[in-house]
């Protein structure tokens, strides 16, 4: 797919500098990045549903979160009941394709980030086409408000809409 994306994030978006702040990092693979700002409360089971609600409550309280990236399964997936393995999900091609589509088009890296800026920066550069291009192949993207919230009609802090069933 040809798209016109020319988005760079600098590492001044804000990398922890400390030892502290890195170990209190939340490890997030690249396109949870964009599912931690549509979710609404609603997921796989209560298990999974309880991750997510002390996560993003995190990410939606506090000013500044270390988010360590990984290319894997992260602390959101260890409660997933798809999660088959470490490294491995029911739909890990899907996943993969997400992650690596998020990865290429935020110019991301498998290292610690300020997840507060990430997504400042994320929702000031993402156009239609390019949340089309990663998110299209998720099940929820036609009926989830992701969209609306990631494109910015939203509030500026993540918020309500709805999280993927199924990826
Ligand atoms: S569906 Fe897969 S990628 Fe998504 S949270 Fe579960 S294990 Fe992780």
């Amino acid at each position: 797919m040809e798209l016109n994306i020319n988005i760079k994030i600098s590492v001044s978006c804000g990398e922890p500098d400390t030892e502290k702040e890195r170990k209190y990092a939340i490890r997030l693979r690249p396109h949870h990045l964009l599912c931690t700002q549509g979710y609404s409360g609603v997921g796989y089971d209560d298990t999974f549903k309880t991750r997510m609600d002390e996560v993003v409550h995190r990410l939606r309280t506090e000013e500044q979160t270390p988010v360590m990236l990984v290319f894997s399964t992260d602390d959101l997936c260890s409660a997933c009941p798809n999660r088959l393995g470490e490294d491995l999900c029911r739909t890990n091609e899907k996943v993969k394709a997400l992650d690596q589509k998020t990865a290429e088009c935020f110019h991301l890296e498998e290292k610690t980030y300020i997840y507060q800026n990430l997504v400042r920066i994320i929702r000031k550069t993402i156009t239609p086409e390019v949340m089309d291009y990663i998110c299209g192949d998720c099940s929820w993207y036609p009926v989830s408000a992701c969209r609306e919230q990631v494109l910015g009609s939203g509030p500026d802090q993540p918020s309500a809409a709805v999280i993927h069933p199924e990826e």
